[in-house]
C-alpha cells in the first residue's frame, strides 16, 4: 500500500494507472476510520482495480472552529486498517498541500439542496465540502466515487454536483453501518462519554418508532413529529437541531406522509453533533 500526501506524486502515480486502464475507485474521508468507512473501501474493492483512500480533515467545512479542533485524529490506526482492507493508496495531504494560499474564496451552492438541514444548521459546510472535493477529483481521477448515505444531503448534493459539472465520476450510496445497538457509526461517536452515548441510542430508536408508527397508518407529519420529539426530549442530554420529513429527491419538507419520504435527524448529545436518518416507504415500493 503506498501512502502519498503530495498532490503532484499522486497525479503521477494515478496517470500510471491510468494509462493501464485501471478503473479508479475513490473513498474521501476525514479519518478516524470505523467500520462504515470501511464497508466503503469493501465496495469499491469489489468494483474498481485501484482504490484510493484519502484522509484529510478538511478544515473549509467546519463552521466550529471548536468541532474542526477535537475531530479525532489516529493515523497509525487509519493506516493499519486500510493496509488490512487491501487499500492499494492513501492519501494523506496536509493542509498546506492542499490549501497552499489558504482556503480559495471560491463558493460553489446547490441553493436548492444546500438550504435546509445540515446546510442550514452549518453555513459554508457543505460549500466547503465540494471545494474539497473538487480539488480531490483533479489528483485522484476517480472512475468510481464511494459515500455514504448516513450523510444522506451531502450523497444527494455530491450526486448533483458530479452530473450537473459533468465529472465522468459514478457516484455509488453506501447504508449506513451501525453498532450492534442501532447507534450510526460515526468518528464523533469517540467523543461522547458513557451517558452520552446511552443517550444518543434515542436517535435510532426515534427513527425505528417512525418507521413503526408510519407502517400503523399514521400520514399527518405534524402528529408523527411530535411523537418523535417527545421521544428525544426523554433524555435531558439530547438537544435536537433539526428532525425533518422531507422528500428523498429534492430534500424538501413534505406536507404529507403519503409517499415515500427520508427522515432526517441532527442532535447534539451534549456538545457532540450526531445525524442520523431513514428512508421510510421505500421498501414496500421495492417489494
Ligand atoms: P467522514 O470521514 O465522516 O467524512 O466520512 C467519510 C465517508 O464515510 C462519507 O461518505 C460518509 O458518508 C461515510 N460514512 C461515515 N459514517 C458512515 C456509516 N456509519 N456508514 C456508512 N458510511 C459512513
Amino acid at each position: 500500500m503506498q501512502i502519498i500526501s503530495k498532490l503532484e506524486e499522486l497525479s503521477y502515480i494515478i496517470k500510471n494507472y491510468k494509462s493501464q486502464g485501471k478503473k479508479i475507485g475513490f473513498v474521501p474521508t476525514m479519518g478516524y476510520l470505523h467500520q462504515g468507512h470501511l464497508k466503503l473501501v469493501e465496495e469499491a474493492k469489489k468494483k474498481s482495480d485501484i482504490v484510493v483512500v484519502s484522509i484529510f480533515i478538511n478544515p473549509a467545512q467546519f463552521n466550529d472552529p471548536e468541532d474542526l479542533k477535537k475531530y479525532p485524529l489516529d493515523i497509525e490506526g487509519d493506516i493499519k486498517k486500510c493496509e488490512a482492507e487491501g487499500v492499494d493508496l492513501v492519501f494523506l495531504p496536509t493542509v498546506e498541500e492542499i490549501y497552499p494560499e489558504g482556503i480559495p474564496n471560491i463558493i460553489i451552492k446547490i441553493p436548492h439542496l444546500m438550504g435546509g438541514l445540515c446546510g442550514k444548521s452549518r453555513p459554508g459546510h457543505f460549500e466547503g465540502v465540494l471545494l474539497v472535493l473538487g480539488k480531490l477529483f483533479h489528483a485522484v481521477q476517480p472512475d468510481l466515487l464511494f459515500m455514504g448515505k448516513k450523510d444522506y444531503q451531502q450523497f444527494k448534493i455530491v450526486s448533483y454536483f458530479i452530473q450537473h459539472l459533468g465529472f465522468p465520476i459514478q457516484l455509488y450510496g453506501i447504508d449506513t453501518v451501525r453498532e450492534e445497538d442501532g447507534l450510526a457509526m460515526s468518528s464523533r461517536n469517540a467523543r461522547l462519554n458513557n451517558k452520552e452515548r446511552e443517550a444518543a441510542l434515542l436517535i435510532h430508536r426515534t427513527l425505528s418508532i417512525a418507521e413503526k408508527v408510519w407502517m400503523e397508518g399514521e400520514r399527518n407529519p405534524k402528529v408523527l413529529k411530535e411523537i418523535l420529539m417527545d421521544i428525544l426530549a426523554s433524555d435531558p442530554l439530547i438537544q435536537v437541531d433539526y428532525l425533518e420529513f422531507v422528500d428523498l429527491e429534492t430534500l424538501q419538507e413534505v406536507d404529507n406522509l403519503n409517499n415515500p419520504f427520508l427522515i432526517a435527524i441532527a442532535v447534539f448529545c451534549g456538545k457532540v453533533r450526531l445525524i442520523d436518518n431513514k428512508e421510510i416507504g421505500t421498501s414496500l415500493n421495492k417489494n
